[in-house]
């Protein structure tokens, strides 16, 4: 073999070799295809839906021709392209080659057969890898062509909103012969000058590979195939070099994310799932070696709903295990801002679906996308047949570089997952040399585990993985330089990852993305649905499974329950809560388009929940409901928690009028209310000379500027003063807010340096409600230039909280609006509510770590307390927040321009709270009293005679909170109970009961008993023991 004197030259010769820009005329990369032909006719029809086969093959196509531009935006060009392959072309492999800028389906009779994305390399269909005499050589193929790219229509850049015009060029329509051979040489090669320029000059390997590439340059006769074998076998020696026994393994798994909608809308993702799955089940035929992780029982959903006899041929992969279904959620949900209800929804839909369609549910959690990750997921995980968990996205990360690419996660109640980061930082890799010696180098957890995942392939309608990667990877299975990869699967990995665990780390607590933690606030509408509706889900699970317990007759609407949860109707495609908690949808990173379509699905949910709700009453207090003659109007009042309450509610009178009462219902259950409570204190509001205004209702005492802003507020038994010397709560500030490129995704931390204090009075604060059972006042500002707030700020007789109904005009461009509460409490950490708990963050930013979290999320509330005392911060629809000193913020609206240009514009209604407490936040109830601002009491009219008051169920400890009623999935006649530990404690609690429990059965998140121990039904109810923020799930068999 004649070596290289040069190892510049020698390089650069074997790339011109394979250039495809240079002397193509006479290199190998000019000899990849042969003869070409063009069809022998093309012609369209466009339509501005998105329409089954069987409609657009029978409209009326009209001529076309390649280099026409098809469009707008959005459109679909339906393509009739006859062909006709001429008989020279006998035993040879013969594509269709199609080149666009839309997204294309090839259909051959009434079929799905390949998709074809230029962005995701695939431009071909391959008609026959052989042409024989018998095989027709004339047929018809339809394309249909999306007005879109795979990441939609971006004006000037990706996340920029969809340009409504775009046209789409058809560059190439033709039938060519492809030389299979020349594109075996051109994978060698690459390979070869990837070695000889990645491992580097002074590395042995590198040296051998130019050497045997220069070579192969040498023996091949571009114009010869006939000495392309040699050239192969030189390439052969090398790769069959093998490594030694201490070599990485790298599990390469085929890999497809897609956004279940981002910058198109969901309906679209429905095609690009059908585009990309038909591509990756071609693929398979040709390569049984082949697997490819896929996730979000939705997409699978869609697919069986739309595209009937390609589901089958996945089936069938899935049941050889190469189409593997991962994740065990409907969508790849948000990982903070769902509720733990939502969470546990996501994978009983999801767990239940793939069981129900595969025989088997998953056994990893797969979120390789997600904006961060909530610290009670693992137990959630563990609670749902899940130990391991796959993610990708802290590589995001960008302050903190995090420590780990396998390690064990643990959960704030002490779960642990065996969790795994691809080393090489993505999900969409492409099989190169380079990727590999990424993930080798980049694996953190180098001596202590020797395997690590690759997921490869094109994303989001790009049709994952490539006949190219597959064979990359076959070149490097296993040659001395490179990693050993292996086409592996999930349960592959982890289990060899679960061998070698013994030396792993374990990290405890979230897993914080410090980016894009804009997506707490951005489309405030979206936040606002998503918590409304899990709230109107919850009461009519709760209320539907009292009825169904009280009465055998009731209905409980199982099937509307589930189609608002999730969709269950073949050819639904409107699905609804679980699905707009996809990880661009709740965090408001998504179109207009599909912001338009969340709006709907929650309006949906609202106005089939009513009804739900309506009937659920009527049945659960039907004689109740019944009017007795004589009797004068009374008022049914419904608590849907499980705490007693006593609040001022507002009750219909006669001739439209609202009287307010104060009432007491007990929990979960009901009471009729005639005469109302008499208020032990009243509310009283007194303006002073200053224009200021003092409120006090025996518990807490408020004093408010003429700018609505709280100089003092105490609680009136031990005088404790909240707010500090000379400083103003309730302080709205508006910071510019331009990131340095993901506009909706990101709040930067040089935010904080442009706060401006809303100061601009439009209409000073006065009394609106002079007090007795309610006071408030109410008064208006300017915020920048063009928007306005208006507050009413509420204080109820007994109640331990200041309300702050808020209504903003908002039209500003790339601000923030946040409110601010300065408070007298001295706390290193504050601590905010999760799912199914909460958590401590630092109030300070001493380490990188802690000032990456300026912005963070919470739920229902956020509370900074010191010994003895704290105030907390109580919110209705917002999940941005901050601690940092004393000052406790509220986030409240932004105005990103991308890729929502619309996104925020219009007007908003939200409710906050303040509380200050003391003791603990725990002893002070202000979890209960979060819920109570979220779950307003429900009332009905009605005529009826007095009766006692009903509760279904009531927990014995403060400490354990009976989340969730419904009716069990698999057993009609069977009730689930939810209940948690929210205070951090290791408890006894006891679950009381009126309904006719026959038997109480433990059981997991997917409602299968856990052990075959039947819990004991005794007189004080049903024992139940708990650690610091365990969930525990009940099977209730009801008496029939
Ligand atoms: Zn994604």
């Amino acid at each position: 073999m004649a070596a290289p004197k040069h190892w510049r030259t020698a390089l650069e010769r074997v790339e011109k070799f394979l250039s495809e820009t240079y002397f193509t005329d006479c290199n190998l990369r000019g000899r990849l295809f042969g003869d070409r032909c063009p069809p022998a006719s093309l012609s369209y029809f466009q339509t501005p839906r998105r329409i089954p086969y069987d409609e657009a093959v029978r409209q009326e196509f009209k001529l076309a021709q390649v280099g026409d531009s098809f469009g707008p935006t959005w459109e679909t060009c339906w393509f009739k392209v006859e062909l006709s392959i001429p008989p020279a072309w006998a035993g040879r492999e013969v594509h269709f080659v199609w080149e666009s800028d839309g997204e294309g389906m090839v259909w051959r009779d009434a079929q799905p057969v390949q998709g074809l994305t230029k962005e995701g390399e695939k431009t071909s269909y391959i008609l026959t890898s052989s042409m024989k005499e018998t095989e027709p050589h004339s047929l018809t193929l339809y394309v249909e062509l999306a007005c879109n790219g795979l990441f939609g229509a971006g004006k000037g850049s990706m996340i920029a909103p969809p340009d409504p015009d775009r046209r789409f060029t058809l560059s190439k329509a033709e039938l060519v012969v492809f030389n299979r051979d020349v594109y075996e040489l051109l994978v060698d090669l690459e390979i070869l000058l990837d070695m000889a320029q990645l491992l580097g000059e002074e590395n042995q390997r590198s040296s051998q590979a130019l050497c045997a590439a220069n070579q192969m340059v040498n023996v091949c006769d571009v114009t010869d195939p006939s000495t392309f074998p040699a050239a192969r076998a030189l390439a052969a020696a090398i790769f069959s070099q093998r490594n030694g026994e201490s070599q990485h393994s790298i599990h390469a798994m085929g890999h497809c994310h897609i956004d279940s909608a981002w910058l198109w809308p969901y309906e679209e993702t429905i095609r690009k799932c059908a585009r990309s799955w038909v591509t990756v089940v071609r693929l398979m035929e040709r390569n049984p070696e082949l697997t490819f992780a896929c996730s979000q029982a939705q997409q699978f959903e869609w697919v069986r709903s739309w595209y009937p006899g390609l589901y089958e041929q996945i089936q069938d992969f899935v049941a050889k295990g190469q189409f593997i279904p991962v994740g065990g959620t409907w969508v790849e949900m948000d990982g903070n801002l769902p509720s733990g209800e939502s969470m546990v929804r996501q994978f009983l839909q999801g767990q239940r679906f793939f069981q129900q369609q595969f025989g088997r549910v998953c056994s990893e959690f797969w979120l390789p996308d997600t904006f961060g990750y909530s610290a009670q997921l693992p137990q959630l995980m563990q609670g749902c047949g899940i130990r391991r968990f796959l993610t990708q996205k802290l590589s995001w990360n960008l302050v903190n570089s995090f420590p780990h690419h396998t390690f064990f996660w643990e959960g704030i109640d002490g779960s642990r997952v065996l969790t795994h980061f691809p080393p090489g930082d993505s999900y969409g890799m492409h099989g190169r040399v380079e990727e590999m010696l990424k993930t080798v180098k980049n694996n953190k957890d180098k001596g202590r585990v020797n395997h690590s995942a690759f997921l490869f392939g094109f994303g989001d309608g790009g049709g994952g993985p490539t006949q190219k990667m597959l064979d990359r990877m076959k070149r490097m299975s296993d040659t001395d330089g490179l990693p050993r990869v292996q086409i592996s699967t999930p349960d592959q990995l982890f289990s060899a990852l679960e061998k070698e665990s013994s030396q792993l780390y374990t990290w405890v607590g979230e897993l914080f993305l410090e980016l894009h933690n804009g997506t707490y606030t951005s489309q405030a509408q979206i936040k606002k649905g998503n918590r409304e509706c899990e709230r109107i889900l919850h009461d009519v699970e709760v209320l539907s499974a009292l009825a169904m317990a009280q009465d055998c007759g009731f209905q409980y609407p199982a099937s509307q329950l589930q189609r608002l949860w999730r969709c269950g109707t073949a050819g639904c495609s409107a699905v609804l809560l679980l699905l707009n908690q996809f990880h661009d949808v709740l965090p408001g990173s998504c179109i207009q388009l599909v912001v338009e379509d969340a709006l709907e699905y929650y309006a949906e949910i609202r106005r089939v929940g009513a009804g739900l709700q309506q009937e659920a009453v009527q049945s659960l207090c039907r004689e109740l409901l019944e009017p007795e003659a004589g009797n004068a109007g009374s008022t049914l009042v419904l608590n849907t928690l499980p705490w007693e309450r006593t609040e001022v509610i507002s009750r219909a009178g006669a001739a439209g009028t609202e009287t307010l009462v104060l009432v007491t219902v007990p929990s979960m259950g009901y009471a009729v209310v005639r005469e109302p409570l008499l208020s032990p204190q009243p509310v009283v509001v007194r303006k002073r000379e200053d224009g200021s205004i003092a409120m006090e209702n025996g518990v807490i005492a408020a004093c408010l500027d003429v700018m609505g802003r709280l100089t003092s507020l105490q609680l009136l038994d031990s005088q404790r003063e909240s707010v500090p010397d000379g400083c103003c709560a309730n302080q709205f500030a508006l910071f510019d807010d331009v990131p340095l490129y993901w506009d909706a995704w990101d709040v930067m931390d040089y935010y904080l340096e442009t706060r401006k204090p809303v100061t601009t009075l439009l209409k000073p604060l006065e009394i609106t409600l002079a007090g007795g059972l309610r006071g408030s006042v109410s008064f208006s500002l300017q915020i920048g230039k063009s928007s306005t707030l208006t507050q009413e700020i509420i204080l109820d007789a007994t109640c331990p909280y200041l309300r702050f109904l808020t209504q903003v005009e908002w039209k500003e461009a790339h601000k923030f609006l946040k409110v601010e509460f300065p408070v007298q409490v001295r706390s290193t950490n504050a601590t905010y509510e999760i799912q199914f708990g909460h958590l401590q963050r630092p109030t300070h930013w001493n380490t990188s770590w802690d000032w990456a979290r300026f912005e963070v999320w919470a739920h229902k509330w956020l509370d900074l307390s010191e010994h003895g005392f704290g105030v907390t911060l109580l919110n209705d629809c917002k999940y941005g927040a901050s601690a940092h000193g004393n000052i406790l913020s509220l986030s409240l609206l932004r105005a990103p321009k991308s890729p929502d240009a619309t996104a925020d514009m219009g007007h908003h209604q939200f409710t906050y709270a303040v509380m200050p407490h003391l003791g603990s936040f725990q002893d002070a109830g202000v979890i209960q009293h979060a819920y109570s601002l979220n779950c307003p009491l429900h009332t009905v009219p009605t005529r009826s005679a007095p009766s006692p008051p009903w509760s279904a169920f009531s927990v014995s400890s403060p400490a354990v909170v009976l989340e969730t009623v419904k009716q069990a999935e698999d057993r009609p006649g069977a009730i689930v109970v939810r209940l948690y530990e929210a205070h951090g404690s290791t408890v006894i609690a006891w679950l009381q009961t009126s309904l006719p429990v026959e038997e109480a059965i433990l059981c997991d998140l997917l409602e299968r008993p856990v052990g075959a121990e039947r819990l004991q039904l005794e007189q004080q109810g049903l024992r139940l023991s708990f650690t610091p923020f365990r969930v525990l799930s009940l099977l209730l068999i009801l008496r029939q």
